[in-house]
């Protein structure tokens, strides 16, 4: 029988549990930073596995709060461990499991929005690897505070783009929570009910895998929603091989009438008085039927029509800054459908 090599596992000193650290700290969880802890050591472990191998890695934790998936990440015998987050009332919480671990895990506990820090600058720069190679040893995990997931999501997703941050060492993956139905429509693949903007802009340029459900009964407090923990894993190459903004703003129109035919969608690229004409010549171009509705079109196709939309604007520069809802709502903020 073949031998297979045991994980390392790096036993921690006896600590207080993570509920018993919170009422030590007098943690109240404060709902404006989206503070649902998980307490269960079984599903703390469950989404640390789902990360897979991360012995000797260098591992990110965003927002780790009184540390439970933190412990159990250190148990994997990472590397190094960057914490970031953004209430400093965790700190002293964070710094007794660094301790605990001192001689064998380096910890690194920074306090700080995980959208204004820049995590590339804390990982040391010998795990680099190249782009085409498999992915580097560092891994982002997160049970990610859902005021933040979405934005947070769109912001890596530029930044794999342009290989920045985290992704200038390569491939880095991803393992992360999310409200369940915005895990459903990450992973949602065509003809899905859940497909939308989100789906398209996720898996063009990674590979999503939605691993499991947590219910909203395993946190305290327990959250309206369910969470799913999904993975991605950037793509060597994207499907949809144009400029990060550009793609979002193509899809972002087409599925802005998601239950409409997708050239309704499209025709919002263009001003009014060519919106009909330019829409048809580009899903001309792009060989695409304009009945066909936007949760039926496939990221190749997507790339199809944003490398028409591309063309166009070339021949007629006066439409890329061309904004539909600049015009509609100028001044109010408008809350996104993902
Ligand atoms: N990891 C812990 C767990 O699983 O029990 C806590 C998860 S809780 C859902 C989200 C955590 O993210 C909280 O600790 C919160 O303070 C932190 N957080 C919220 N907004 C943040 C931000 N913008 N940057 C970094 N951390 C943030």
């Amino acid at each position: 029988m073949a031998a297979t090599k045991k994980a390392l596992q790096i036993r921690l000193p006896p600590l207080p549990s993570i509920k018993d650290v919170i009422r030590l700290y007098k943690l109240r969880a404060l709902r404006e930073l989206s503070q649902n802890f998980l307490m269960e050591p079984r599903l703390l472990d469950k989404i640390v596995n789902a990360a897979g191998n991360i012995e000797n890695h260098v591992v990110c934790e965003v927002g780790p709060g009184p540390g439970g998936i933190t412990r159990s990440i250190i148990q994997r015998a990472p590397r190094k461990v960057i914490l970031i987050e953004k209430d400093p009332r965790f700190v002293p919480s964070l710094e007794l499991l660094a301790d605990a671990c001192r001689d064998k895990v380096d910890v690194d506990i920074i306090t700080g929005d995980i959208l204004k820090t820049d995590i590339g600058h804390f990982i040391p720069k010998d795990v680099k690897t190249d782009w085409l190679d498999s992915p580097p040893p560092v891994n982002l995990i997160g049970n990610l505070p859902f005021s933040v997931s979405t934005i947070l999501i769109i912001r890596w997703l530029e930044m794999i783009s342009k290989q920045e941050g985290p992704w200038a060492f390569g491939r880095t993956r991803m393992t992360l929570t999310f409200q369940k139905e915005v895990a459903e429509r990450m992973a949602a693949r065509i003809l899905s009910s859940q497909r939308c903007r989100l789906s398209v802009m996720c898996q063009n340029w990674c590979t999503v895998k939605y691993k499991f459900d947590i219910s909203g009964g395993a946190f305290l407090p327990k959250p309206d929603v369910d969470v799913g923990v999904v993975t991605l894993t950037p793509l060597k190459h994207p499907i949809i091989q144009q400029p990060f903004k550009m793609v979002e703003k193509v899809v972002r129109q087409i599925f802005s009438m998601r239950q409409k035919y997708s050239i309704r969608g499209a025709q919002t690229l263009f001003p009014e008085d060519v919106r009909e004409e330019m829409a048809l010549r580009m899903y001309k171009m792009a060989d695409i039927d304009p009945v066909t509705r936007p949760y039926q079109i496939a990221n190749m196709e997507f790339a199809r029509i944003v490398n028409a939309y591309s063309e166009i604007i070339k021949q007629y520069p006066e439409f890329e800054h061309y904004d539909y809802r600049a015009k509609k709502v100028p001044e109010a903020v408008v809350e996104e459908a993902v």
